[in-house]
């Protein structure tokens, strides 16, 4: 059979291609197409993609002037919640912007996978990539080492590394459990 595919139809939600391909000659059969493979084309964005997408457009639509930041999580199921830090008259009413979305988790009872934090000083200036402070870390380390976190670098390009690498000498070891 010939795989070389053709294209009958694209996705909209990620630009899926289908490829389908007559299961009785090499010629397309549009009647009776027979799926035999999805490939995600280049436009396919990952996980770690995705949830980046997902709070830079929160951030300019809820910041569109001056500073802006947001933070955004993803659970076992997908979902992708987004949550920012509450504006105070008192600095020690501050919570990271993390917080929310953890919370809402919690609501949920869905794991979470992945967690990002961005913020930019002005619309003008670079989105830059938070790593979790470390009372957010120890809050991530509730769904396990296996939990990945967005991390500040000196190129600020977007790298995760799991709870397990932040945390290697993680105080659970004491307990018996290696994060
Ligand atoms: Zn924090």
């Amino acid at each position: 059979m010939d795989l070389s595919g053709i294209v009958i139809s694209r996705g909209s939600a990620k630009d899926i291609f289908c490829y389908c391909i007559s299961a009785r000659s090499n010629r397309l059969d549009t009647e009776n197409p027979v799926i035999i493979a999805l490939v995600f084309s280049e436009n396919y964005m990952n996980i770690e993609d995705e949830l980046y997408q997902s709070v830079v457009g929160f951030i300019e639509s809820r910041y569109p002037i001056g500073w802006g930041g947001a933070a955004a999580v993803r659970t076992e199921s997908g979902k992708i919640l987004i949550s920012v830090a509450p504006e105070t008259k008192n600095d020690a009413l501050a919570l990271c912007m993390e917080v929310g979305a953890l919370l809402e988790a919690h609501k949920l009872n869905e794991a979470v996978t992945h967690s990002i934090c961005v913020c930019r000083e002005d619309e003008h200036s670079e989105l830059m990539i938070l790593s979790p402070c470390g009372v957010c870390q120890e809050r991530l380390v509730h769904w396990g080492g296996k939990v990945k976190a967005a991390v500040s670098s000196a190129e600020n390009t977007l790298v995760f590394k799991t709870i397990r690498e932040l945390m290697p000498y993680h105080w659970s070891i004491v307990n018996g459990e290696q994060l």
